[in-house]
């Protein structure tokens, strides 16, 4: 039945995706031994007898490491065990030393978890299996050519060695490649709101597998499975995943789904996905509990200490900003995805007398632009969030057009000054005052007596011509409200009313 369907060509297949997420901590020293984790160190200095693995070094458990994976474990709401045991996992390549890793194979530290993200057809629940804790290995440079397939010859920096790890393991909940990156980005966003990662993924701190089958609709049981590993860029699992998904879906139309499951690498040059050797079976490492490691006792107790540490995260604050301050969707998660932004943002809100969308708008509007503009981190940016709402409280109360106001922010943004000094020093004040405003009319109407006598014909765009030229006169700081009520007095001839 199947196989006529097929014939004419009436399958349609999905995608099944899992995700198994590497994430460095971002913990002072390693997991095992005291070596600083210095990103971006010359090669193979911060490195000691236990994480180059030298006979009769012993390893000993960084308590930091532990603490922030368990965080990471209640922000993903799971259940947390109660006692941390290591396993070997023993294999042999040249950036792991000891020839087997410190993991946890037995009994994850965490389980049964959870993530939401918001898709095109809405809220998902994405499983988070197994969170467990485990050391980094080497770095391998290939170098020689360009793509890892055409090296000549590899280098290998162990200062990455023993850098504590956590592997979050997705359920196969996945199906399409931008959910995928959603659910990618929104771990990334918890595990920084966390402070346990930094998540730079051009760094290596985050990356991750992609394990994908495909199956026809309808079919419950998954299908064979390629794993990509390493993917270190959320473009790079999007466009590994789409390539991965069209080939497997290929061959599965055609009748030679995948026989085995495999261990494929992403080529970047390419744009494809390349087969790199059959996937290993959990029985080919030989795990077993790590001898030179006691199980270290978790209590409740402090797994609440812990918890109590955790910050309101972003799904809390998407929340409170749709639901108490009226934000827009999109605009909420934007803010609310990055801590620093979020926590400016409010400071903000909190000196404002208005509308918080009101500062959304422009911290999203103009301030990004500039951000974006200048790469300034949110850390660096020189206006204070009083001042940023003392601009907006200027700009409702008419003291500056809203033109202007954009003018303020930039001279805020590049050099910290108040707004009322700049409003003050530049002349930028709004000139509502209608007496000023009548003489001015009065002269524009007189200087143009053209667009004048085609207004009184009847031409409505002449009216407009006009308001811009008391605008131009004042270099933009007219009330153009006021401006359009004296226009509008001035203008009508008794017999023959405009409109408003
Ligand atoms: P490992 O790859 O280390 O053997 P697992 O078997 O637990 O570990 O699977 C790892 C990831 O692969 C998980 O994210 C899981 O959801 C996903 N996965 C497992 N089987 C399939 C499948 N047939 N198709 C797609 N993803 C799968
Ligand atoms: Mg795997
Ligand atoms: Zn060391």
């Amino acid at each position: 039945m199947q196989h006529r369907r097929r014939e004419v060509g009436l399958v349609e297949y999905e995608a099944v995706i899992g995700l198994e997420v590497h994430a460095e901590l971002c913990t002072a020293s390693k997991v095992f031994c005291g070596c600083a984790t210095t990103f971006g160190a010359p090669p193979n200095n911060q490195v000691c007898p236990v994480c180059l693995g030298l006979p009769g070094a012993l390893p000993a458990l960084n308590r930091r490491a532990l603490e922030y994976a368990i965080a990471a474990g209640l922000a993903l709401n799971c259940q947390i065990a109660s006692t941390c045991q290591f396993d070997r996992k023993q294999y042999y390549y040249p950036d792991l030393p000891k020839a087997y890793q410190i993991t946890q194979y037995h009994q994850p530290l965490c389980t049964g978890g959870c993530l939401e993200i918001m898709t095109k057809q809405g809220l998902k629940r994405v499983g988070i299996t197994r969170i467990h804790l485990e050391e980094e290995a080497g770095k391998t440079v290939h170098a020689g050519s360009t793509g890892i397939t055409g090296a000549q010859y590899a280098l290998i920096d162990y200062n990455r060695c023993g850098i504590p790890l956590i592997e979050i393991v997705s359920g196969p909940d996945l199906r399409f490649p931008e959910e995928a990156k959603l659910f990618l980005e929104k771990l990334r966003s918890i595990l920084c709101y966390l402070g346990v990662s930094d998540g730079k993924m051009e760094e290596g701190s985050l990356r991750c597998d992609a394990n994908v089958s495909v199956r026809p609709v309808g079919e419950q049981a998954m299908g064979k499975r390629a794993e990509i590993k390493n993917l270190n860029s959320f473009r790079a699992v999007q466009a590994a995943l789409a390539y991965e998904i069209r080939r497997q879906m290929e061959l599965a139309a055609s009748g030679t789904p995948l026989a085995m499951e495999e261990a494929r690498a992403w080529d970047e040059q390419s744009g494809m996905t390349v087969y790199m050797r059959p996937k290993e079976q959990p029985h080919e490492y030989r795990y077993y509990p790590d001898p030179d490691l006691m199980p270290v006792v978790i209590s409740s107790a402090w797994v609440e200490e812990i918890g109590r540490t955790i910050p309101e995260l972003p799904d809390a604050k998407y929340d409170r900003y749709t639901r108490q301050w009226g934000l827009a969707s999109h605009d909420a998660w934007l803010i609310a995805a990055e801590q620093k932004l979020a926590a400016y943002f409010e400071a903000v809100v909190e000196s404002f007398s208005g509308n918080p969308k009101t500062v959304s708008h422009w911290v999203l509007g103009e301030f990004s632009r500039l951000l974006n503009l200048e790469k300034t981190a949110i850390d660096a940016v020189k206006i204070r969030p009083r001042d940023f709402a003392v601009l907006l409280e200027r700009l409702a109360a008419g003291t500056v057009s809203g033109n202007t106001a954009k003018t303020v922010l930039e001279t805020m943004f590049y050099t910290g000054q108040d707004p009322d000094t700049i409003i003050r020093e530049q002349g930028l004040a709004q000139i509502s005052d209608v007496q000023q405003l009548q003489e001015l009319v009065a002269a524009v109407l007189a200087a143009h007596p053209g667009p004048v006598a085609d207004y009184r014909a009847g031409k409505a765009k002449a009216f407009d011509y006009l308001v811009g030229q008391v605008m131009k006169a004042t270099r933009g700081r007219a009330n153009p409200e006021v401006v359009r009520q004296i226009l509008i007095a001035e203008l009508v001839p008794a017999e023959k009313p405009a409109k408003q």
